[in-house]
């Protein structure tokens, strides 16, 4: 068992107000953001907290940049995906709190511990430190480019392959399973797939952080879909959450062949297309005999990651998968 999650969470339109109260206790914020981001709002972002903060823009930092990070007692977190995750390697590096501050709701990092780093070309987590405090703009996060939002969407819908592929680990091969935890993902998925609002993705990300951070792994969030994805990071430079929900139809279809999801992939695919989201290899730009190799290559990394994937389970070979692609309509 880990940290539980964020003492402090906010998901308001202007709660970046409430970072005042928190930065209070603090008199050397380190902020890490992106160009953008900065020039946008670090002015409105200090006359907040009343302080001037150190900035570091987050494509510039290098895991092994030997940076004094003496002068600092407190690390903000502000922008997407790639500003986050050098706020938790810094403060898992430091020992230092760090603060949430998400300007996008495209994934479910936003409140875990755990860092995406990439490295030879390849993506992998990295353990860190789970945030003091989630603090959601909705102004700010509204602003964010509409396929953010699908892609923070697609990584919660894939929860409903992950979650069923984790259940049928335990009952096939014994791994670690929590009912805690499978019902709090459970149940951000639900409220997700009843209600889009940016404000319910948000929290939904959050909780699903907050599950993999009691869990201890990323296994309840993270199965073939994630892997799928994963490999496709090889070819393909598209979101990460737009690429496990491409993936999650053909998981969610062999985990029905096995009895094991209460979600048909149909239901998911209409969920998507509804919205948008890619579900053809035109729409995301991938080719089926490239898909094809990443999911190969999926089964290898869930097997290197001890984890029992559905595909190993079904003994799934190439025509079969071949012919499932053509029938989900990929
Ligand atoms: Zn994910």
């Amino acid at each position: 068992m880990s940290c539980e999650g964020p003492t402090i969470v906010a998901i308001a339109e202007g709660a970046l107000v409430e970072l005042e109260k928190i930065i209070r206790n603090y008199s050397k914020p380190l902020c890490i953001t992106d160009e953008l981001i900065h020039s946008e709002y670090s002015k409105y972002l200090e006359d907040i907290i009343g302080q001037t903060c150190r900035w570091i823009m987050a494509n510039s930092y290098t895991r092994n940049s030997i940076q004094d990070f003496d002068s600092v007692d407190i690390i903000i977190g502000f922008g997407g995906g790639t500003s986050l995750d050098v706020a938790k390697l810094i403060a898992g590096k430091t020992g230092l709190d760090w603060i949430s501050v998400p300007t996008a709701a495209s994934h479910d990092g936003i409140a875990s511990e755990v860092a995406s780093v990439s490295h030879d070309g390849y993506k992998y987590s990295q353990k860190c430190k789970g945030p003091l405090a989630v603090i959601a703009d909705t102004a700010i996060i509204s602003r964010a480019p509409p396929r953010l939002k699908l892609a923070g969407l697609g990584d919660i819908i894939c929860k409903t392959a992950s979650l069923s592929e984790w259940k049928l680990a335990h009952e096939e091969k014994g791994e670690p399973f929590d009912r805690k935890v499978y019902s709090i993902v459970d149940n951000a998925l639900h409220t997700v797939l009843k209600d889009d609002r940016i404000e319910t993705l948000i929290q939904a990300e959050i909780d699903a952080g907050r599950a993999m951070s009691i869990f201890g792994s990323s296994r309840p969030c993270s199965g073939t879909e994630h892997a799928i994805s994963h490999a496709m990071d090889r070819t393909s430079k598209e979101l990460h959450g737009l690429q496990v929900a491409f993936a999650t139809p053909i998981c969610l279809f062999y985990l029905q062949k096995a009895g094991y999801t209460e979600h048909g992939f149909e239901e998911i695919l209409s969920f998507m297309r509804s919205r948008q989201m890619p579900t053809t290899f035109n729409e995301i730009g991938h080719s089926p005999a490239t898909f094809l190799d990443d999911v190969h290559h999926a089964g290898k990394i869930m097997k290197k990651r001890e984890r029992y994937s559905v595909l190993e389970h079904l003994n799934v070979d190439d025509a079969n998968i071949l012919s499932a692609m053509r029938d989900l309509g990929y």
